[in-house]
Formats: C-alpha cells, sequence, structure tokens
C-alpha cells in the first residue's frame, strides 16, 4: 500500500537515494563480478541465488533494477521467464526494470523476454562498460517512471491527491480496515456558493480559496489522506479513526475556513459543508462515497456551513 506523505512538499525534494539494484544468479562469480566491477556507481547491490528469494527480496527492498539470469541451478522449480511474469503480476514489483543477462544467443529467448516485459538482455560473457550503460539506462527509466506515476496522482492546483488515487487510496483502506478491524471514516467536503465567489472576486482568486482550503485540510493528522475530489469538492479518508473523531476532524476545518481572513477581501468569509460516514462491513468504497454525499447533501439542505454524517441507517446528526 502506498504510504506517501499526503501533501507533496512544496520546498525542493531530499536529495534521491542510493538506487538499490537487485542480482539474481546461481553463479558466485557472477556475483562477485558484479560487485567488484559496479562498485563505482553508486547502487546498493543485494544478491540472490534462486529466483524464490530474488522474488522475495524484490518485494522487501524495492529495487530500481533487476540483473536476472534465465536458468539457475537444476533444483529451481522455476525458470526466468516464469520468474519475470510474476514479477510483473505484482503491483509491488511491477515498476523494477528487469535485465535479463544470459548465455543464450537464441532471438527467441531475448524476444519472449522482451515480450514479458523485460526491459534489457544482456549475452554472456559481456563487457562491463556495456552492462554498467545498460543498467544506467534501465535507472533512468525507472526514476522517470516514479516522477510520471507520482504527478498522475497529484492534483496541480492544490498538490494534494487526485481523483484517481483518491479511488485506489479508498479501496486499500478499506480492505486494511476489514482486515484489522480497525475504524476507518470518511469526510467529503465541498465549497459553499462557490460559483458565487468565482463569480465575484474572480476566478484567479478562487483558486486562491481553494489552495488554501487545501491546507487547511492537509494540518490534521499525518495518517489522514486528503485529495481533491473535484472542482470544490475534497476527499478526506481517516484511518483508525470512529465516527466521532472524524466528525471533530471535520468540524476543525469547518472552523478554520470560517475564521480564516483574506487580504484582498477582508469583509469576505468562506464557508464549506461536510458529510461524514464511518466505514461498516456492508460497505465498499462507491457505497461509503455515497453516503458521504448524501450527508453532505444534507449539511447543505440544513443551510450549509455545517458537518453532517450518515451511518448505515439514516439517522444524521449536526454539530453546527
Ligand atoms: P453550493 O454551496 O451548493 O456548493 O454552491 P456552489 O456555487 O459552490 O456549487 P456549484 O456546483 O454551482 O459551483 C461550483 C463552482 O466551482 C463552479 C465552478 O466554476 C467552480 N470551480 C470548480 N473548479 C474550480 C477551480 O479549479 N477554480 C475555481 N476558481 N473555481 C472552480
Ligand atoms: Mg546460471
Ligand atoms: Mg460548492
Ligand atoms: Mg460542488
Amino acid at each position: 500500500m502506498n504510504r506517501e506523505p499526503n501533501q507533496p512538499p512544496s520546498v525542493a525534494p531530499p536529495p534521491a537515494p542510493v538506487p538499490k539494484m537487485l542480482v539474481i544468479d546461481d553463479s558466485e562469480l557472477i556475483h562477485r563480478m558484479i560487485r567488484v566491477r559496479l562498485q563505482n556507481e553508486n547502487m546498493e547491490i543485494h544478491s540472490a541465488r534462486s529466483f524464490s528469494k530474488g522474488i522475495g527480496l524484490a518485494r522487501r527492498i524495492d529495487p530500481d533494477v533487476i540483473l536476472m539470469d534465465i536458468e539457475l541451478g537444476m533444483d529451481e522449480t522455476m525458470d526466468g521467464f516464469e520468474a519475470l511474469a510474476e514479477l510483473k503480476s505484482d503491483a509491488e514489483t511491477r515498476d523494477a526494470p528487469v535485465i535479463f543477462i544470459s548465455a543464450s544467443t537464441e532471438t527467441m529467448d531475448r524476444v519472449r523476454a522482451l515480450e514479458l516485459g523485460a526491459i534489457d538482455f544482456v549475452c554472456k560473457p559481456f563487457e562491463v562498460v556495456e552492462l554498467k550503460a545498460r543498467v544506467r539506462s534501465a535507472l533512468r527509466v525507472r526514476s522517470l517512471v516514479r516522477v510520471l506515476s507520482k504527478k498522475a496522482r497529484i492534483d496541480g492546483l492544490t498538490g494534494l491527491w487526485n481523483r484517481s488515487y483518491f479511488d485506489s487510496r479508498m479501496q486499500d483502506e478499506i480492505a486494511a480496515a476489514a482486515r484489522h478491524g480497525r475504524p476507518l471514516s470518511l469526510v467529503i467536503c465541498d465549497l459553499d456558493h462557490f460559483k458565487q465567489l468565482n463569480d465575484r472576486h474572480g476566478h484567479p482568486f478562487g483558486d486562491e480559496v481553494l489552495e488554501r482550503f487545501a491546507q487547511l485540510l492537509g494540518a490534521g493528522r499525518p495518517s489522514d489522506v486528503c485529495c481533491r475530489y473535484g472542482g470544490e469538492e475534497f476527499g478526506v479518508i481517516l484511518p483508525d479513526t470512529d465516527q466521532n473523531q472524524a466528525m471533530q476532524a471535520a468540524e476543525r476545518i469547518r472552523a478554520s475556513i470560517e475564521l480564516e481572513r483574506w487580504p484582498l477581501n477582508p469583509e469576505l468569509r468562506v464557508t464549506a459543508s461536510f458529510g461524514v460516514v464511518q466505514y461498516h462491513v456492508d460497505l465498499d468504497a462507491p457505497g461509503m462515497v455515497e453516503l458521504a454525499d448524501k450527508a453532505l447533501y444534507q449539511a447543505k439542505e440544513l443551510g450549509r456551513n455545517r458537518v453532517e454524517f450518515i451511518a448505515g441507517s439514516s439517522r444524521s446528526r449536526s454539530v453546527a
């Protein structure tokens, strides 16, 4: 499960960690040779001598590149193609580029490896300069994939997680809550009369309000997952949080946006409405969103600038 910080930092990112390389080969000679010849490459090198150990290690260390032989010793129950297929079928190991190293000169072996998702294929015996160049190129691909996949999950205006991340994280958190029997709550909120605010004060000011609201959302527990759900609508997933605590969290945000003063428009008061729901076993992600939306709708109906909740039945209560 993804555990990156809730709000991506707005300052320069910390220096990139040293890339990790995983070498899966049964030949002690290969491991030693790679360690010696790539020692100046600023890489952490991990070794596995069987596919099953290599796959297990890949899940644990999240390597940036994997060098893998196709055929290991006689007692292996799988070959490199099967190991590659397993790595590519698991979300935790799928993105690590795999370079095959093999004595095979068969064109069909290369074709099969590339079709299964290997990024490159090096024939033994190989020149170390060539191996280094191929490893560097695989690392460049890995780092671009990281940047792009993070960008694809972040909302450009507010820096919060976006809708597509919200959807996948809801699934993960519901599965975790069900598995561990822990509480989980969801808050959906929507800024009040925002169309009017845009009309009166201009769209750029509206954007500023959205950015500030996102900061206020992000001031809760570090484990809260704050997302921009749509235009002026936000979702906060609160793991390990029951309904009462979620109501309090929503009330904190409600009060903080109402109390916010806007230097460009000192008289202006911005408010938002909130719907809260706690997970229970009969709910899936769309069901939870639907109930939170229903509660939000009630908050709007009852006059806005308030927090409402819906429990499995249709009980509801306001704290504002
Ligand atoms: P309600 O209190 O019922 O929620 O009323 P509302 O005006 O907030 O709701 P409505 O759905 O009618 O309008 C939402 C507005 O939010 C319309 C849209 O232009 C604005 N909006 C959506 N995304 C953005 C954005 O990225 N920036 C700005 N400035 N405005 C946005
Ligand atoms: Mg071998
Ligand atoms: Mg609105
Ligand atoms: Mg809306």
